[in-house]
């Protein structure tokens, strides 16, 4: 009496391959669940990341210390006794109108 190997309900050439990981997969869109997770991940990073390439650099901004004044035109840090930056902004005439402001 010949007994019949059990023939198997999903033969190799019918079971869909994870794109991802390229393992046979069972689930429903043929992609784990897990690998569709880090292949999102994945692209999400590179998108980020080509972001972070495109953007321009942050502006540094120069810390100010109480020898230090910058101009409000041109955001140039200039040496106190500077009255006038290159940039042609008189700090005299501002510093005289605030004064004046204050006083009064
Ligand atoms: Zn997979
Ligand atoms: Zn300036």
């Amino acid at each position: 009496m010949s007994e019949r190997k059990p023939v198997p309900h999903n033969p190799a050439s019918n079971v869909r391959r994870c794109p991802v990981c390229d393992k046979p997969s069972y689930s429903a869109s043929g992609v784990h669940p897990q690998c569709s997770l880090a292949k999102a991940d994945a692209v999400s990073r590179a998108a980020r990341k080509a972001a972070e390439e495109n953007a321009p650099p942050a502006p540094v901004q120069p810390k100010l210390n109480r020898f230090q004044k910058q101009c409000p035109k041109c955001k140039r840090v200039v040496a106190p006794r500077r009255f006038r930056c290159d940039c042609g902004h008189n700090f005299d005439a501002s510093l005289a109108r605030a004064g004046a402001k204050a006083s009064t």
